[in-house]
């Protein structure tokens, strides 16, 4: 199959829609990442995508809508935090777990009665759902197991050859996935840090939230997943991937010393530190916590380019998009982190 890259026009959405009418695939961008959309009231075309990605059968897929009207299709009912949630962050790269409703059919939940929607604010995104009139579900747009795609050329990197159509928004703003927090429990639980961060949360709800088992640990051999993503090794590039966290001074030793050892290092850090890597070579995550966020999966996909063997990731605090970063970071590590 050829794979087409257009940028956005009414007729490139036209024939998205077209498309995706049919239950093919079409891959587009949103505000977090590249998503890989198919039609989500049609079980074929769902299991389309996960064919398309290699994607294990057990993790259910986001469902993206381009208006509130959509909604009491897709879910069965809206609990009180989640449209608390809604109100506060919606257009935005928010994902709410619900009931499912009846036309969301088992393959786009993996089996699950309750259902992942977000409404994205990326107006191509918004453009091509609406122009279609379906919901879409779609995961990021990578070969399962890789970065997730925050350009258009990381998607066909990946998909070329499998999907018919890639629609080139540019780079995405955010650059990581999409926060992820289940409302089926009677109070909201966080599955997956991102752009809308747990004090951004937990101010809009006016109380705590609580982080979900896993997200930000190992599992347990047989503990069970409240998301079945968080079973899966994520994110990660095919150089090894260290997290480092402490004083910067001692950070800087050990990645030094370790290095010396590699056969072929990289250091990914903020631009304030580059000094500390004389010699090394630095991948930049930018000036701010938002930038190491943006910059994270091309750094990681740039790695391999490079043919890097052994990635030094220097940790962040845990606050604000931190959280978000630090949870795809130790993931792309497989939890391989040094405390100093
Ligand atoms: P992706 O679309 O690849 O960014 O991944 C979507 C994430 O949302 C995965 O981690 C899924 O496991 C999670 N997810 C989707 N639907 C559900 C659901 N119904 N319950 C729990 N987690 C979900
Ligand atoms: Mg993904």
């Amino acid at each position: 199959m050829q794979t087409k890259v257009l940028k956005p026009t009414p007729e490139s959405l036209a024939l998205a829609a077209e498309i995706l009418q049919k239950g093919g695939l079409v891959a587009f961008p949103t505000e977090t990442v590249y998503g890989l959309g198919a039609d989500a009231t049609n079980a074929e075309a769902a299991k389309a995508i996960f064919a398309a990605k290699g994607r294990p059968a057990d993790n259910p897929l986001i469902v993206h809508i381009s208006s509130l009207s959509m909604l009491p299709e897709i879910v069965s009912s809206v609990p009180e935090a989640a449209q608390k949630l809604m109100n506060a962050f919606w257009p935005g790269p928010l994902t709410i777990i619900m009931p499912k409703g009846k036309k969301i059919p088992y393959a786009v939940t993996a089996g699950l009665e309750t259902v992942a929607v977000r409404f994205p604010v990326h107006p191509d995104a918004q453009a091509m759902i609406e122009r279609c009139g379906l919901p879409i579900a779609a995961p990021s747009a990578n070969l399962s197991g890789k970065p997730s795609p925050t350009t258009a050329a990381h998607v066909f990197e990946d998909m070329d050859g499998r999907i018919p159509l890639i629609l080139d928004g540019g780079p995405c703003q955010v650059g990581l996935e999409s926060t992820v927090v289940d409302a089926t429990h009677g109070h909201i639980i966080l599955l997956r840090p991102g752009g809308v961060t747990r004090e951004m949360l937990e101010e809009a709800l006016g109380e705590e939230v609580a982080l979900g088992k896993g997200v930000m640990e190992p599992l347990a051999d047989g503990e069970k997943a409240l998301s079945p993503g968080l079973k899966h090794k994520h994110y990660a590039p095919k150089a090894e991937v260290k997290v480092v966290l402490g004083p910067d001074d001692l950070r800087a030793q050990y990645i030094l010393d370790s290095a010396a050892k590699d056969a072929c290092p990289c250091v990914l850090c903020l631009e304030g530190r580059r000094g500390l890597y004389p010699g090394l070579t630095v991948l930049s995550a930018g000036n701010t916590p938002e930038d190491y966020a943006h910059n994270l999966f091309a750094a990681l996909r740039h790695a391999d380019e490079i043919g890097c063997t052994q990635v030094y990731a220097e940790g962040l605090s845990l606050e604000g998009v931190g959280l978000a970063v630090m949870n795809r970071v130790e993931r792309a590590a497989g939890f391989h982190v040094i405390q100093l």
